[in-house]
């Protein structure tokens, strides 16, 4: 099975079971240009979508318009998408009470998205200036995040789970711990102590392995790099005894 990272929170997933994506953010902005295009999902059955930040959701009704790939998304963000063109009958709600792709069990959990802190929104007026943020405003407006959904699925006896915000509590995570989840999709962005979060959202959920990602600069100024070694040191700090496979930007990895 083949996991690439589109940058962002955006994988496509493929095994011998299907092809899914999640999340996928192509445009990017002033950042790195992504190699991949509304195209690249022609073999995708299905787009998960975590929660309607435009970091998650702004290149979906292109990609759909480009492809036959179906979307389940959660309620408020699904009646988004389809007011900016995805057609009804491509769009499925992600509700969790039953599989959604039954190729690759996929299950959708209620999830919760991360709280911006002070530190952060100070670092990133910064950045971005007042006139750059009032700028930025309307991507906010224009895509709330809804509800947040964490998805899990399984391939070739390997359970995945796939987290679009790290705003998970710990009951939450404790149910990720009873699956017994093999990977662990862990978003780094969001808050100024992402990985310490991220950290201990791992050692509660205790995969055999992580996959950090969101950690890139995806729309600077708004975004900025976050250190996988940082998170690395968070999770020796709790004795995390699983591994870290870090996916370069773009690139993919087999396991
Ligand atoms: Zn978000």
């Amino acid at each position: 099975m083949e996991f690439t990272w589109l940058g962002t929170a955006g994988f496509i997933f493929k095994s011998q079971e299907g092809e899914i994506a999640f999340d996928p953010f192509l445009s990017r902005g002033k950042g790195e240009a992504s190699p991949f295009n509304a195209k690249s999902f022609q073999n995708t059955e299905a787009i998960l979508v975590g929660h309607g930040h435009f970091d998650h959701t702004y290149d979906i009704p292109d990609i759909v318009k480009q492809s036959e790939v179906k979307v389940f998304a959660p309620g408020l963000t699904g009646k988004i998408l389809n007011i900016r063109g995805v057609p009804r009958d491509r769009l499925l709600l992600a509700n969790n009470k039953e599989l959604l792709l039954k190729n690759l069990k996929v299950r959708a959990f209620h999830s919760a998205h991360v709280k911006f802190d002070m530190p952060l929104v100070m670092s990133t007026l910064h950045r971005c200036g007042i006139m750059g943020c009032l700028g930025s405003c309307h991507l906010g407006v224009l895509y709330p995040k809804g509800l947040v959904q964490t998805y899990l699925f399984q391939s070739q006896g390997k359970k995945i789970l796939f987290m679009s915000s790290a705003g998970a509590t710990d009951p939450e995570l404790k149910i990720y711990r009873d699956l017994e989840v093999d990977y662990f999709l862990a978003p780094l962005q969001g808050h100024s102590q992402i990985q310490a979060i991220a950290a201990k959202m791992a050692s509660i959920i205790k995969p055999k392995v992580i996959i950090p990602h969101h950690h890139d600069d995806f729309f600077p100024p708004l975004s900025q790099n976050i250190s996988v070694d940082v998170f690395r040191e968070e999770l020796k700090k709790l004795n995390f005894n699983g591994d870290v496979l870090e996916i370069p930007l773009f690139k993919s990895a087999q396991i």
